[in-house]
């Protein structure tokens, strides 16, 4: 790329756009430039990589901000952008699922010719989706999620070659190459047509003997179990990819990936805020009054902390560092979220005889009454 395009230019939204704005507008570009849609042409590729490059800092908040303040100047260094070198690969690892529902196989994006390969053509196997369930436990710690899938294996019989003797031979008609070339005439006079091989498929060996387990695909479907390790501080509808763990490709290509969906289970006790937690005490009325010591739970087990006297509902306690890790997209940990107390104060809906007594002696006491409180800060200190 010669001269840097604004990303806001780059993607044709503004500078105001709202984040599912430049996913859309990035969607559509993404898709206009994508590479099956334009085999071979380099400036779509060009535009394909540039959109992703903006795409990737205008849909980080902290990245878009720096961005706004310093232009390209804020994209150097740590957290920065990669560089503008994104490969194809990473863009699909990255922004993959933009296409979801747009009628790509992800699986066939790589190798699988549309011109942009030379030579044979290398299989890639299908992408695999799993969901994970996991506790807000297990994502404040991190943790290793055993899966079993059912998914296209190498087969062992033949060692995914697909072959029953192991041999394969050159293809007569492409002599190995994939590919054919036609000469065709056309308005401008002769012309080169390349396409794939039909008597190969473009992986430019034929095999003699058939492997009988997989019928000379090199892949069966079978189970098995993967060990996934989900980083701490995970949240509900991230996708973590682990490479290579996909669906087998036929006869001895690349591995799919498989794309880990995070999925939430809600906790009994907390309610999560990004990398906050928050849990409601409901405190009785002589401890909100008089003060004392009340158990909390975290996620690391219950501690005990001191209610001031005079404590009023709504008082919001901070214990820091007693959240969620905060990760940045590249699963990155910067720092640790609080766990926030949010503090009611019951007040009893039946009362015995006696109960109600002291209740109406306290009622003419006068500490009791509201008129001394300096009701302006009260009600701020609420919703401050
Ligand atoms: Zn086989
Ligand atoms: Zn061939």
């Amino acid at each position: 790329m010669a001269e840097k395009r604004d990303y806001y230019e780059v993607l044709g939204v503004e500078k105001t756009a709202s984040a599912e704005e430049i996913k859309k507008a990035y969607r559509k570009k993404a898709i206009q430039y994508h590479p099956d849609k334009n085999p071979g042409d380099k400036e779509a590729e060009e535009k394909f990589k540039e959109a992703a490059e903006a795409y990737e800092v205008l849909s980080d908040p902290q990245k878009r901000q720096r961005y706004d303040q310093y232009g390209f100047a804020g994209m150097g260094g740590a957290g920065g952008f990669s560089g503008g070198g994104m490969s194809m690969e990473d863009i699909f690892t990255h922004f993959g699922d933009i296409f979801e529902g747009a009628g790509f196989d992800l699986g066939d994006l790589f190798g699988a010719g549309g011109g942009r390969s030379r030579g044979p053509r290398v299989r890639r196997g299908s992408d695999m989706r799993v969901r994970v369930h996991l506790t807000l436990e297990e994502i404040a710690s991190g943790c290793e999620k055993k899966i079993k899938v059912r998914k296209l294996v190498q087969c062992k019989d033949c060692n995914g070659s697909g072959s029953k003797d192991g041999m394969t031979d050159t293809c007569p008609t492409c002599k190995g190459s994939g590919r054919v070339v036609r000469q065709q005439r056309g308005i401008f006079g002769m012309m080169q047509m390349q396409s794939e091989c039909e008597t190969c498929g473009g992986e430019g060996r034929i095999i003699k003997n058939k492997c009988p387990k997989c019928g000379g695909q090199g892949v069966i479907r079978d189970e098995e179990i993967i060990t996934i390790t989900i980083p701490a501080g995970v949240a509900g509808g991230m996708q973590l990819t682990v490479p290579g763990k996909g669906n087998a490709a036929p006869r001895g290509g690349v591995n799919g990936d498989l794309l880990v969906l995070i999925e939430e289970e809600e906790h009994k006790d907390f309610i999560r805020q990004d990398s906050d937690l928050i849990y409601n005490l409901l405190l009785d009325m002589p401890t909100a009054v008089l003060g004392g010591q009340v158990q909390i739970p975290t996620l690391t087990g219950d501690v005990k902390i001191t209610v001031t006297p005079g404590t009023q509902p709504g008082k919001v306690l901070r214990m820091r560092g007693k959240g969620l890790p905060r990760i940045d997209q590249y699963g990155r940990n910067y720092g640790t979220g609080d766990l926030l107390i949010n503090v009611g104060v019951y007040i009893p809906e039946k009362l015995s005889k006696d109960e109600r007594k002291l209740i109406e002696k306290l009622q003419d006491s006068p500490n009791i009454a509201p008129g001394s409180a300096d009701k302006k800060s009260f009600f701020r200190n609420l919703f401050g």
